[in-house]
């Protein structure tokens, strides 16, 4: 196995309560997501949480952004616990959530969380008036709230002010640093006012979601170094297939190396017909190949070069990381710890048996100009060697028998 130090030193931060799902004070760091359906399509937005959630997502977040979806959220809630999905749900309100949730209080008791976006809460005298709605709301109804401040809608009337006063001072800072700290001001100004408003200290988790990967790293070290609220970690924007993959993990792996983060959300913009449950995974494979969280058995597998002689070994670490996969809604439950089990499928002789070793199971296939044979190594012994036309079937059996022997507990 490789070493890991899951022993990074988390920042400290109050604890908040979100249903049965805890976020900061040392909790592990929770997955959430959002759905992309239209909200008052009942079916459909009850399908994609149920996915979501059945994927990994602990946290699930959906737009309310009409009467009609307000309207809907009671009936959502009441037929995801009639499927068995107990992910606290959060409402998503922008310009009209004042309105939405004091018009249904029935939507503001069933859903778990409230995220305000304090740059779309509403202009002028308004602004504080509409916040102040919805926090006396969220008071009224014991929810916790999210003060989710977003570059792209970042309070124009708060920016314009900390940059006239950075005009007038005798060394300016760059305009950029000056945008950076209207969004930490942003989101700690309105803090402040919700727990004026009444919302406890421990009801309040704060994003400043930024789309540069640097940015973003720069505002939330300073933002940790200024508060105590568990922080939400998510590149907005991040985009499309490996390249919104590699700008949230280059972004999110340094925070949470630093100890910052309670609770991440991977935005991806799904391909045309994709799952939406990719952002899930790769939150879940973030945590996971840094050490910080387990969720599923990891296949180590090597990249493959001139000696594979076949894409044979590629077809093979697919398939027993999908059946891995596949498995662990009933593993999880069956085989306690199964999520650490780690298996190598190496394609050559030349780290072959050593990766393997290293894994609680392993096998090394045949390379070019090698005997086709493949040892298969159990807790760092060789145990059986396969060979014939049956070694994949033969290898996941091994697999399927060393989980129920290791991990089981009848
Ligand atoms: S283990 Fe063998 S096949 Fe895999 S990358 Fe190394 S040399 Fe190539």
């Amino acid at each position: 196995m490789t070493p890991s130090d899951s022993s990074i030193p988390r920042r400290s931060c109050v604890a908040v309560r979100i249903g049965p799902v805890v976020v900061g004070g040392g909790a592990p760091i929770v997955v959430q997501s959002m759905t992309n359906t239209d909200t008052a399509d009942v079916a459909a937005t009850v399908a994609q949480v149920a996915e979501l959630a059945r994927a990994g997502s602990e946290l699930v977040r959906i737009t309310v952004n009409d009467e009609a979806a307000a309207a809907a959220v009671p009936q959502i809630r009441e037929r995801l616990e009639a499927q068995g999905v107990q992910a606290p749900l959060i409402g998503d309100f922008h310009f009209n959530g004042h309105r939405l949730l004091t018009k249904y209080p029935a939507c503001a008791e069933m859903l778990d969380k409230y995220r305000i976006n304090p740059g779309n809460v509403g202009r002028g005298r308004k602004k504080d008036e509409q916040f102040a709605t919805i926090v006396e709301i969220a008071c009224r109804h014991d929810k916790p709230v999210r003060i989710g401040v977003n570059w792209g809608s970042l309070d124009q009337e708060l920016a314009a002010r900390l940059m006239d006063e950075n005009a007038r001072l005798s060394e300016p800072e760059p305009a950029a640093e000056v945008m950076r700290e209207a969004m930490i001001v942003s989101a700690l100004d309105s803090a402040r006012r919700a727990e004026e408003i009444g919302l406890g200290h421990d009801r309040i988790i704060l994003s400043v979601k930024m789309s540069g990967v640097r940015d973003l790293i720069a505002v939330y070290r300073k933002l940790a170094a200024r508060c105590d609220y568990p922080l939400h970690l998510g590149l907005t924007e991040a985009g499309m297939g490996s390249k919104g993959i590699v700008a949230s993990t280059a972004a999110l792996a340094v925070l949470l190396q630093e100890g910052i983060g309670d609770t991440i959300r991977i935005s991806l913009t799904p391909e045309p017909g994709g799952s939406r449950t990719r952002e899930v995974l790769v939150a879940q494979e973030i945590l996971q190949s840094m050490g910080l969280r387990s969720f599923t058995p990891a296949v180590v597998a090597c990249p493959g070069c001139g000696r594979t002689s076949s894409d044979y070994f590629q077809r093979l670490a697919r398939q027993i990381q999908d059946y891995l996969r596949q498995q662990m809604p009933v593993w999880r439950d069956r085989y306690p710890g199964v999520e650490d089990l780690k298996v190598a499928v190496m394609g050559c002789v030349v780290n072959g048996p050593g990766e393997s070793k290293q894994a609680h199971i392993g096998i090394s296939l045949p390379g070019a100009g090698e005997a086709p044979v493949a040892p298969v190594y159990v807790d760092g012994e060789k145990t059986v060697t396969l060979k014939g036309d049956h070694i994949a079937a033969e290898f996941q059996r091994l697999v399927a028998d060393y989980v129920a022997r290791r991990y089981g507990t009848g």
